[in-house]
Order: C-alpha cells, then structure tokens, then sequence
C-alpha cells in the first residue's frame, strides 16, 4: 500500500449530534466514528482518520495523547457493530460518505458488511438512511460485549493493535484473580509482561494495547465497574512497558490509561531498547518489542546497506500495517489496484486475505522481492542526520 492520492476527507455532513453520539466520536474529524481502528495508545480513530495521520516516512503519533505508533490497525469489528447498533441511521449515512469519497479517490478501506449493503443501495441516491435512531434490545447489546478470547463479559477491556482482537482485562493481562483465602487488596499478583501475541489470533502484537477509552468509559457507565465487583486486582507494570520512569497506576482505567500513553513507547536511540532486552521481562526468545525496533531504525533511517535496516519511504505492509516497511518488502505483481499491495517480510511468510484497502489479492499471486534502492531522502538523511525525513521533505517541496 502507498499513501492515499492527493484529496481531501470524506465529506462532512452538517447533522446535529446526540450527547450520547458524541461519547462516540472521532478526536480528528468530530464525527462519529467510522470503521474504527485502535492505535494500542487506545484511542479509536476512524480507518481513514488514522491512515490520514500516519507518517509514511517516519514514526507516526496517535494524533490525541502523541504516543508513537508504527502499524495502522485493523478495523475493529466490535466497535463497528456496536456503533452500528447504538446509532443506526447515522452510522449508514457515515458509511455513504466514506463510499463516495473511496469512489472518488479510487480507492477502498478495508470491507465491512455495512459497506456493501451501503453500495448495493446505489451511491448518491436520495438518502433514505435518516430511520429513526432506535435502541437495539439490551441483551442483544450485552452480546456484543465478549472477550474475543475467553467469551466472557469485557471489563477494562483492550482493543488489540493491528489484529482488533477485543480482550477482556483478564485475558489482556492487566487484570489478575486474587489468590485464593487471600483479601485482594493484600494479595500482590505478579507483574504483567507486555502482551506480545495476540491470543485468539497468534498474531505478533509490535506493541501491547491499551484500554480502549471509549470502549471503556461506556461499559463503566453501562455496568460499573465489573472488575470491582469481580474482586480482580490491577497487576503492576513491568518497567520495559512503563517506559521505565512512571510507576504503574493503579487507579481507573481511563487515568491510568492516560498516564501510561506517555511512558508507552521507549524514548532514546539505542539505549530504550537495549534497556528492554536487559530487563528480558516478558520478552519472547529476550526479543524487545517489534515497534521498538522499527522506531529505532525509523529514527535513523540511513542503514541502506543490510537488507535488515532499510527503510521502504512511502510504502505500508498490507498484511500488518507497519509503516512504513522496514527490512525486506515483497510486491504482488498481479493486484491491479493503484494503489499496490505490499508486505513485510514477516507478513510475506504468513499473511491470507485481502489488504488493509480492499486490494483482492489471491494466495497464488506472484510475489517478489523489492530490491533496496536508495532513494534521495535515503541520501540527504545520511548528509543530514540532525534533520528528520519530513523536514527534509518539506525542504524538497520548497516549503518554508
Ligand atoms: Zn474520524
Ligand atoms: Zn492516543
Ligand atoms: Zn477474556
Ligand atoms: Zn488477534
Ligand atoms: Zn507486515
Ligand atoms: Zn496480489
């Protein structure tokens, strides 16, 4: 995948919005979210929203708390029934937008069954959608909220990054049961490693999520505080996850969340990660976390000489989401779309299924290896390495 063509965002209709809708909308564009995706920071943007926001040359930052991310998510299939069950009519009308503009632009995010019924209904058709915003049966609702894990009712739940798998706080492990015979509050569970794969899909998770804010500040207010009336107890942090500086919160999921956004990523060339692989807490095989790596390269993209460090400017895996590609990249020689489809290495080995926009790429399709090329921002980084990529891009563009 490339960056998406010049153009603007998906038309903005001038509705008024309920209080209600506006717990659910998103911080870029002020309307409700569409085909959310959570960054593992936890805060749900809408797919294209988020895409819009990420660097394709350097490491992005999730637009609200800045914390470092560098694979866009998928979209989360929860979030995107809940919000489709919660508000109806309005949710359609933002689906119809988002196909006009994906008409437009040529290209198409990631499918959902609501875009396709949105497009057999003939785009652009006087709009039917506005029905009455009718509240789904609660217990229908209730079934909405599982851990895609253990089945059982979210609490403090996480949306997991890049796969959208939604896990429960037990099975995200920010939760632990108290020992038994024990008061929970005297009892100590054990640090929490960083969650490295995905348990419901085994995906390699390149940072451990979050609690998704929206997500949770709306079963809070649904049902209290289950993880209270279940007696679990808040594992502390370990320190390669809590950056190493701020000490584990042990308070609400939406201030503790907050908190940890900041210290999520390991600050410094080298040393964050080196300080990570010393701890060895949690890690698989003593391995730092997958995102720390690329941030690293991605902070000093001039290695063009290993195949391992090169950096693929302007070019995002359609299997994971990382972008931009670091290491080898393979590209399908038969998807016609423009906009390519491309994976990482790792995704290359293991990835089925179409790509993060709709490409239809077939397992039998030809595959090959891009040869690294070093480009002139590969160049000008090397002769310039105070400066970052964007700025010397803005440089090249004649930009002040
Ligand atoms: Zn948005
Ligand atoms: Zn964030
Ligand atoms: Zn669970
Ligand atoms: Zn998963
Ligand atoms: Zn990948
Ligand atoms: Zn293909």
């Amino acid at each position: 995948m490339s960056p998406e063509p010049a153009g603007s965002k998906p038309e903005m209709s001038g509705m008024q919005s309920s209080s209600e809708e506006q717990d659910w909308e998103c911080a870029v564009c002020c309307e409700l979210l569409y085909k959310p995706v959570v960054p593992p920071c936890g805060h749900p943007f809408c797919f294209w929203c988020a895409h819009r926001s990420m660097s394709y040359t350097s490491v992005s930052k999730c637009p609200l708390c800045r914390q470092e991310f560098t694979h866009l998510p998928r979209v989360s299939e929860l979030l995107h029934n809940v919000l489709k069950s919660k508000f109806p009519g309005r949710y359609r009308e933002r689906a119809r937008e988002t196909v006009e503009f994906e008409a437009e632009q040529e290209i198409e995010s990631m499918q959902t069954d609501e875009t396709d019924e949105v497009k057999e209904d003939e785009v652009g058709r006087e709009n039917t959608f506005a029905a009455a915003e009718t509240s789904p049966a609660a217990s229908e609702e209730d079934e909405a909220f599982r851990c895609d894990n253990c089945g059982g009712r979210l609490f403090h739940p996480s949306v997991v990054s890049p796969c959208s798998h939604c896990l429960c706080g037990l099975c995200s492990g920010i939760y632990a049961r108290p020992p038994k015979d024990e008061v929970p509050s005297c009892a100590s569970p054990s640090a929490q490693p960083p969650l490295k794969q995905c348990p419901v899909c085994d995906c390699t998770l390149a940072a451990p999520p979050k609690v998704c804010h929206i997500l949770n500040d709306y079963l809070v207010k649904k049902y209290g505080r289950a993880e209270d009336d279940l007696g679990l107890i808040r594992r502390p942090r370990t320190r390669s996850e809590s950056g190493g500086a701020k000490p584990a919160c042990g308070c609400c999921g939406g201030g503790a969340g907050d908190g940890e956004a900041e210290g999520g990523t390991l600050e410094g060339e080298g040393s964050g990660v080196g300080e990570a692989r010393r701890e060895g807490e949690g890690d698989i095989n003593g391995e730092a976390l997958l995102q720390d790596r690329i941030i690293r390269v991605l902070k000093s993209p001039c290695d063009t000489e290993s195949q391992e460090n090169f950096v693929h400017f302007g070019v995002g895996c359609d299997g994971c989401g990382v972008c931009p590609i670091v290491g080898r990249r393979y590209t399908c020689l038969e998807c016609k779309e423009r906009i390519g489809f491309d994976l990482c290495a790792r995704c290359n080995e293991s990835h089925v299924g179409p790509g993060r926009f709709n490409q239809q790429h077939r397992p039998e399709h030809k595959m090959e290896l891009v040869e690294p090329k070093e480009t002139l921002l590969h160049a000008l980084l090397k002769n310039h390495p105070g400066y970052t990529a964007e700025y010397l891009i803005e440089l090249l563009n004649g930009g002040e």
